[in-house]
């Protein structure tokens, strides 16, 4: 865990709300007889040129969304109903979970490459880099030379930083920083449109972490990708996200622009997350944490299901699941969702319960 840095500015010119990536209503379970239900109707959009940050607790869904959404989720998770729409540089639309083996292995690292969790520790001990970067691209463009393909491959190591001298070291003689590197050159290597980092920093001590993130949000400039970065250290995604969306049992309970969930959480799981990092910068505030341990996704509690650890848990949260709907604090950006009763009194009370007013705490201006 480490400590809040200020988020950086907004850049000058924020990407324009160009789709790239609708994930629209996706559900997973595991297991066949008696399914858990480990991702729950999840919407989330990607932008163009956009840095989409992915936080929450061990075991809240965000990797499963990350392999559900590039169909690489191993068994027994099972996708049970949903849609990643994939928008092309041409405009064409397509489902990523529609599409046949041939065209889903052409749409793989050209139009979205995936970093896994701990893929430092995934390259080949005994094969030099610059082979297996080679290796990597010549499978997807079998038409390319195996000289062309380590030229390629000495032009990507230098993209992120490291001396093409290095293409012919092996994986032992790189540190940690450049291994995860090369596993990011690797992603590159097909120019995608989407880049899915799954807690790609993790093994990292942090300083190594901050160069990584530095790195990632320069390529992202230069080249244009657009990223969705998962991890469980909200504190990074401060640093490098333009929005941030924040999951909790297997949902996203708030989803907002980097600098308004930073500054002004609305959820309470949220404002938990937020306070459980000191600030480097500004105010000193209270730590607080969350009470509680993340549910057994087997054994959701009914009604909303942070309630068991919510310190604003009122009569309305056991009997009835909140939905994403907007913030009702004044003056909040319209597109900002929040998936909690606090925020939705109209619906409290149309169910028969008693509203419960929003608590100071979670009304920063
Ligand atoms: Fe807490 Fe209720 Fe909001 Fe859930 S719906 S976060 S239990 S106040």
């Amino acid at each position: 865990m480490s400590a809040l840095a200020e988020p950086r500015a907004p850049r000058a010119a924020q990407p324009a709300k160009d789709p790239v990536l609708e994930i629209k209503n996706l559900s997973v379970d595991y297991g066949y007889d008696e399914p858990t239900h480990v991702l729950r109707q999840v919407s989330l959009t990607l932008n163009r040129g956009e840095v989409l940050g992915l936080a929450g607790e061990s075991g809240c869904g965000k990797s499963t969304l990350a392999y559900a959404a590039t169909r690489l989720l191993p068994p027994p998770g099972l996708i049970t109903g949903g849609q990643v729409l994939f928008t092309g540089r041409d405009g064409a639309k397509q489902d990523i979970l529609a599409l046949n083996d041939k065209d889903l292995r052409a749409s793989r690292w050209q139009d979205m490459a995936i970093v896994f969790q701990g893929a430092m520790n995934s390259l080949n001990p005994v094969h030099r880099i610059g082979r297996q970067i080679a290796d990597a691209i010549t499978a997807h463009v079998p038409s390319m030379g195996k000289k062309d393909a380590l030229d390629k491959a000495a032009d990507l190591l230098d993209l992120v930083g490291i001396n093409p001298d290095r293409l012919r070291d092996f994986p032992h003689q790189l540190s940690g920083g450049m291994r995860q590197r090369v596993m990011i050159a690797m992603a590159l290597a097909l120019d995608p449109q989407v880049l899915i980092m799954d807690e790609p920093t993790t093994a990292l001590d942090v300083v190594m972490q901050r160069q990584i993130v530095e790195q990632i949000a320069d390529l992202r400039e230069r080249l244009g990708f657009s990223v969705i970065f998962i991890t469980h250290d909200v504190s990074l995604l401060i640093e490098i996200a333009d929005r941030i969306a924040i999951m909790y049992a297997g949902e996203i309970v708030e989803e907002a622009a980097a600098q308004d969930v930073y500054r002004r959480p609305r959820h309470p799981y949220a404002d938990g997350l937020l306070h459980s990092f000191p600030p480097l910068r500004g105010p000193r505030r209270e730590l607080g944490g969350i009470a509680g341990s993340p549910p057994d996704m087997a054994k959701l509690p009914t009604g909303c299901p942070f309630r068991p650890r919510c310190a604003f848990a009122f009569d309305a949260c056991s009997a009835i699941q909140p939905e994403l709907a907007p913030s009702a604090v004044p003056g909040d950006d319209p597109t900002r969702r929040v998936a909690c009763h606090l925020h939705t009194p109209d619906l409290v009370t149309a169910a028969g319960f008693e509203p419960r007013p929003l608590p100071e705490r979670l009304t920063t201006p």
